[in-house]
């Protein structure tokens, strides 16, 4: 009978959450009493996804190879641990993204190894923490783009924490958001990257001590770039190094 539809188009996510904070800080617990992969989980629940949540603390970091060779998109969340994240692990990850798997990186996920491995800068950036937040106002400037299907002109996050410019990454591929803050910053919020076979989806808005992963606009958003980030060519040729021993001519 071979597989059905419903196979075929269903997106296999895993949500990769440090989840330290959930653990040691009682006001996130109090927002995310479900960790923040739950929430996003739950966020995406209306979506085609078979989510599988995992953090660093389960067994391989959460990241056994067997997992990741049946993920189809990868969300990433850290923020107080990014140095505990084994170099083996990074590795496998950078050569799953190569081969075609999609890689979404959330918020403070900007300064793990992981994003700085697939970008090869420090991804350095300037920011604010108030204990209100700053507004941010998130500005579509893509809007012909897939990852802004749906989504108006611009929307409010009304407590965020500021990220803004300079952001110290190699050029983006595409440029889906930028945000502007009360405090007058701007920011690239929302970018794409091609690396291999692979796509990678950053999005900024986000923040522990802030609902923002419960947020309707944000979990949109968020689906939109596991579905843009999906592989749509399975069969491509493999980009292996190739000894052109022979060189063609006619
Ligand atoms: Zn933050």
């Amino acid at each position: 009978m071979g597989l059905s539809l419903e196979a075929i188009l269903t997106i296999r996510v895993t949500i990769w959450n440090e989840g330290r904070h959930e653990k040691t800080d009682a006001p996130v617990r109090a927002i995310y009493p479900d960790r923040i992969d739950g929430a996003l989980a739950a966020g995406l629940a209306g979506r085609d996804f078979e989510i599988v949540r995992a953090t660093l603390d389960d067994p391989a970091q959460g990241l056994p190879q067997e997992l990741l060779d049946r993920t189809d998109v990868l969300l990433w969340w850290g923020h107080v641990a990014h140095e505990e994240v084994a170099d083996a692990v990074i590795d496998r990850v950078q050569q799953r993204i190569l081969a075609g798997m999609g890689l979404v990186v959330l918020h403070s996920g900007h300064h793990s190894k992981m994003f700085r491995r697939m970008m090869g800068t420090n991804c350095n950036l300037a920011w604010r923490e108030l204990p209100q937040g700053d507004l941010e106002r998130i500005w579509v400037i893509n809007p012909a783009h897939p990852i802004a299907e749906g989504l108006p002109p611009y929307f409010e996050i009304p407590q965020s924490e500021m990220y803004g410019e300079p952001f110290d990454i190699p050029a983006a591929d595409e440029i889906i958001t930028l945000s502007w803050y009360k405090g007058g910053e701007v920011f690239r919020s929302g970018l794409t990257f091609y690396r291999g076979l692979g796509r990678i989806f950053y999005f900024s808005p986000g923040h522990e001590t802030f609902p923002i992963y419960h947020h309707p606009m944000v979990h949109k958003i968020i689906g939109n770039g596991i579905e843009w980030a999906m592989r749509p060519h399975g069969s491509a040729r493999k980009l292996d190094n190739w000894h052109r021993k022979v060189p063609i001519h006619r």
